[in-house]
């Protein structure tokens, strides 16, 4: 099958600056692929290439099969969300949505009829005729979306869209944009350095650091078996124990990964480790504790009454979660 967006050795370098090093990355037409990674990683380099507002300095960059380099944005058939939404402030909903329709030279009603569709799609029929500063941010968000998607592009590009939203709307509008992908089936490749957006959302993640891909596959799988040590701790800050600790308690003399949620206190657990502190996060407590100078997280549901600040623990685990890493970076 055709891969909806295809990265072959793709290079972009800024002076000495390696943005973004030779990365390989097949998309997959429909899929709802996140670009995951802390900043300066190169993520949004990614994104740019893609929607063409950088070329490669080297590699290759196919769009549905066909070669992208050279090809201005405009005749890529690929759309962005921009994180500052890059609505005009002159023009009111209806003609922000209609304007890439205006620009393509599509007549007045048919664009008008098109960019009505867009808005109830987001769920703002009826807002046509206002102005952009009488929308509140989230409703901006949406006009950004329904702008992006009246051009119907087969590759929808989003750089942060959630970042200016306070966190009940962005948990809700993440709901809403990946029932709103399943059922446009359009290629989604989100930028996010938010690792529980990137989880819940997308079918499949990419974790970047220093221009490249250092892991990409599902959420689960970046989760629960993370490659190297820069992984597990930038998706859901595990508990990342050396060689020495590793080979003592769990037999293997490896990096290895376990996260919190799958250490419990029990009073024949196979550790004992000391309390260092707890602090209440609502749903759970979360514990640090130490043992031979490795500190450990742990998560108690709020039901269980967390143990003293210096107090002497038992912990256990399933030998099943406890992940040994290929990886050394
Ligand atoms: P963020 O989450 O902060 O946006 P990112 O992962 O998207 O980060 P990029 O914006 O792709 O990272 O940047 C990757 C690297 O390339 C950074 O070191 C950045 O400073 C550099 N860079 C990006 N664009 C340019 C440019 N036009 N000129 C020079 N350096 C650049």
């Amino acid at each position: 099958m055709t891969s909806a967006v295809s990265f072959q050795k793709i290079s972009r370098h800024f002076g000495s600056v390696r943005a973004v090093d030779a990365v390989d990355l097949e998309i997959a037409p429909g899929e709802f692929f996140a670009m995951l990674g802390p900043s300066g990683s190169g993520k949004t380099t990614c994104l740019r290439l893609i929607a063409g507002f950088e070329q490669p300095t080297s590699g290759h960059l196919e769009i549905f099969g066909e070669t992208a380099e050279g090809v201005p944005p405009y005749r890529r058939n690929v759309n962005t969300v921009f994180q500052d939404y890059a609505l005009f402030p002159h023009l009111n909903i209806i003609d922000n949505v209609a304007y890439g329709l205006m620009v393509r030279g599509i007549d007045k009603a048919s664009r008008l009829k098109a960019a009505g569709e867009a808005l109830e799609l987001v769920k703002l029929g009826g807002y046509g005729e206002r102005r952009t500063g009488q929308l509140s941010g989230g409703q901006r968000q949406r006009v950004a979306l329904a702008r992006a998607l009246v051009n119907k592009p087969k590759v929808l590009l989003l750089d942060e869209p959630l970042g200016a939203l306070d966190l009940k709307l962005r948990e809700q509008m993440q709901e809403e944009l990946k029932s709103l992908q399943k059922s446009l089936g359009i290629t989604f490749v989100f930028v996010t350095h938010d690792q529980g957006e990137a989880l819940s959302m997308a079918d499949r993640v990419a974790v970047f650091n220093d221009g490249k891909i250092v892991q990409a596959g599902s959420p689960e799988d970046i989760y629960r078996r993370p490659m190297t040590r820069f992984v597990a701790d930038f998706v859901g800050s595990s508990n990342v124990l050396p060689p020495d600790f590793s080979g003592t308690h769990f037999g293997q003399a490896k990096w290895t990964s376990l996260r919190p949620e799958s250490i419990r206190l029990s009073p024949d657990g196979a550790l004992s480790a000391t309390v260092i502190s707890r602090s209440f996060m609502g749903a759970a407590n979360r514990l640090l504790v130490e043992r031979d100078g490795a500190r450990l997280h742990l998560m108690l549901p709020a039901s269980q009454t967390p143990p003293e600040s210096g107090s002497e623990v038992r912990l256990a685990w399933n030998a099943s979660d406890v992940h040994v890493m290929e990886g050394e970076a």
